[in-house]
């Protein structure tokens, strides 16, 4: 297997999975743009639309004193467009040296070009995503395509990079696996997702919400949340990160007898008084 793909397949899923797992984001309902929007909004990057004659220019990222920028074709399909925009974030986040980066026909076979392009076909169609839709939803070639917002060409050699990167030994079967699954015949694409779905599920679940993320979703959830549940609550050091979540997050510590309860809730769900109550119930029965 092409060494460039799996090192960068890998960085992307490391970045990518976290986020999905932080944000408990769904793997049959996935798009790319929850992430692309969640970075967009992070790094305060502006995106527009430009025009060339020609589409001479796919995309392009700017960074300078006013900040980052990409823009894209807006008269390329959305398709297009969208692998254009998951390119430009990829050279913000593998931190390409440069401070403008243009896309245009003649240098995709740069090394910065190539890296782009496997992180953006990774982020429109993570492995996770593709097994999940393939191998235990059985939907078909032209549903993920849709459903991904991505070219056919793009969900083409995205699966057949994919399943090379795990049965590196076996080329024209996955070649041929992957146009009988366009044809609509799931047989052989099936077994060789059933060959390795363990190891992708695998790597998926090396990755856990963060202790911030997970008090957020509890709390988002049923407002309320404790250190009997997140013991890393009791640390204060973690108080200003929880309250960043959320302008309606409260947080307060409680002891007595030498038993503490940090706890933290959503103002807007329940009272003060009563998150303070039900604290003091959970340190009475310690
Ligand atoms: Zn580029």
């Amino acid at each position: 297997m092409d060494k460039l793909y799996a090192r960068i397949s890998k960085s992307t899923k490391h970045v990518l999975y976290q986020y999905m797992k932080d944000n408990n984001i769904s793997l049959l309902n996935y798009s790319f743009n929850y992430f692309f929007q969640y970075c967009i909004q992070k790094y305060q990057i502006q995106v527009i639309s430009h025009h060339f004659s020609n589409h001479k220019i796919e995309g392009l990222t700017v960074v300078d004193e006013l900040g980052t920028s990409f823009s894209y074709e807006r008269d390329n399909l959305k398709v297009k467009q969208n692998f254009t925009l998951c390119h430009e974030l990829g050279h913000f986040i593998l931190k390409h040296n440069g401070n403008y980066f243009a896309e245009s026909i003649d240098n995709q076979e740069n090394l910065i070009e190539r890296e782009a392009n496997i992180f953006s076909a990774v982020v429109l169609m993570p492995d996770i995503v593709l097994l999940s839709k393939i191998y235990y939803s059985c939907d078909t070639f032209q549903q993920v395509q849709n459903s991904l917002e991505v070219s056919k060409q793009a969900l083409f050699f995205r699966l057949l990079d994919l399943l090379r990167e795990y049965h590196s030994d076996n080329d024209s079967e996955i070649k041929q696996a992957v146009e009988t699954y366009i044809e609509g015949k799931n047989a052989p694409i099936f077994r060789l997702f059933h060959n390795i779905k363990e190891r992708i599920i695998e790597e998926f679940h090396q990755f856990q919400p963060s202790l911030i993320n997970q008090v957020k979703q509890r709390v988002s959830k049923v407002g309320f949340a404790t250190s009997l549940e997140y013991p890393d609550l009791l640390n204060q050091d973690n108080w200003t990160a929880i309250k960043e979540k959320s302008v309606n997050f409260k947080i307060w510590l409680i002891y007595n007898k030498g038993k503490s309860i940090a706890y933290v809730w959503d103002k807007e769900k329940i009272s003060d008084k009563e998150a303070r109550k039900k604290a003091e119930l959970q340190l009475l029965l310690m």
